[in-house]
């Protein structure tokens, strides 16, 4: 049974009018309870398959389950499942955040004597309580976002998703998101699918991410195991020799020098820093210090995009 698979997508297209192929051939799995990021470039799917997964937007082929129910056969059941914190704000500016979370409630079906409470927890949680009677125009764009949060968990939604959700929010409020966000996905057990711009972002809170670059996934694994597979680990190294001229150095090493000091070394995947310095000892080239270059994530996936844009 799929049903600890919050999501389980398989081959999944989408081809716009203009003949573009948003979404060539996806399978992805996300785990119950998992926080997961989705990234890629601009214009690489990600809005097209968020859309498709909220039942904003068609599919062409392929086949949904959001904890094992059939978005095709069952979309409402499906989407009583789910709720979505979109880029843009979306709600009535004019209205309060009382007004607007009891309205979500009611599209969902759920009374308003029954949402009051939970409704009522929400604000809270979202430091929003102190606003609830004020029109929403006049929150702060931290606070909006938090409406929108507060929001999208009114039917108590076992799968969220969150588009962009700190873009263009300052680095204060996006922490403090960010622990509301773990808090959601730990405290409520609440599966969380998020893409971001912002790739410290899904570093942080992430514990898989897939990469989507161009209609497919080229990468779908924990954030530790996409972290490793950097190709190389590159290592700024200040000697104390000064090189007069370039030197033949044997081993494998891929050693390339700035200056007659400093030279860039990228290990690869079989080596350790201490053989490439003892090689560099027998070679009488003493290292002063070195600096890594750290694998950030920005790194790991500009790499397995032009890895795959050279393979194509
Ligand atoms: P992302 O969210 O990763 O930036 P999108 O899913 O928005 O990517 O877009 C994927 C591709 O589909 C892009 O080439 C985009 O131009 C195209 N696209 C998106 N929406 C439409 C649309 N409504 N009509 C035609 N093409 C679209």
């Amino acid at each position: 049974m799929s049903n600890n698979l919050a999501i389980d997508i398989n081959q999944l297209s989408k081809c716009y009018r203009n003949h573009k192929q948003a979404l060539d051939n996806i399978n992805l799995k996300v785990h119950a309870g998992d926080f997961f990021g989705l990234i890629g470039p601009n214009g690489a799917g990600k809005t097209t398959l968020i859309s498709i997964l909220t039942s904003l937007a068609r599919k062409d082929d392929g086949a949904i389950k959001i904890f094992g129910i059939d978005l095709d056969q069952h979309p409402t059941k499906a989407k009583q499942m789910i709720g979505v914190v979109p880029q843009e704000i979306n709600f009535q500016t004019f209205e309060t955040p009382w007004q607007i979370i009891l309205t979500q409630a009611g599209y969902y079906g759920i009374k308003q004597k029954e949402a009051a409470p939970w409704a009522e927890e929400l604000l809270h949680k979202m430091h929003l309580w102190h606003k609830k009677d004020m029109q929403a125009r006049t929150l702060s764009g931290g606070m909006k976002r938090r409406l929108m949060i507060a929001r999208a968990l009114v039917n108590k939604p076992r799968l969220l998703f969150l588009d962009e959700p700190t873009a263009g929010v300052d680095i204060e409020i996006r922490r403090s998101m960010w622990d509301l966000m773990r808090e959601i996905n730990k405290k409520q057990n609440t599966t969380i699918v998020l893409t971001t711009h912002y790739l410290e972002e899904a570093e942080n809170l992430c514990n898989h991410i897939a990469v989507i670059n161009d209609g497919k996934i080229i990468q779908s694994t924990s954030t530790k195991e996409l972290l490793k597979t950097t190709l190389s680990q590159n290592y700024i190294l200040d000697t104390e020799t000064k090189q007069t001229a370039p030197i033949e150095i044997n081993g494998d090493l891929d050693l390339q020098w700035l200056d007659a000091q400093t030279c860039l070394l990228k290990l690869h995947e079989h080596q350790t820093i201490h053989d490439a310095v003892a090689i560099l000892q027998q070679h009488n080239i003493k290292v002063l210090s070195l600096k890594n270059e750290t694998n950030r994530l920005e790194q790991v996936i500009h790499e397995l995009i032009s890895n795959k844009q050279e393979g194509s």
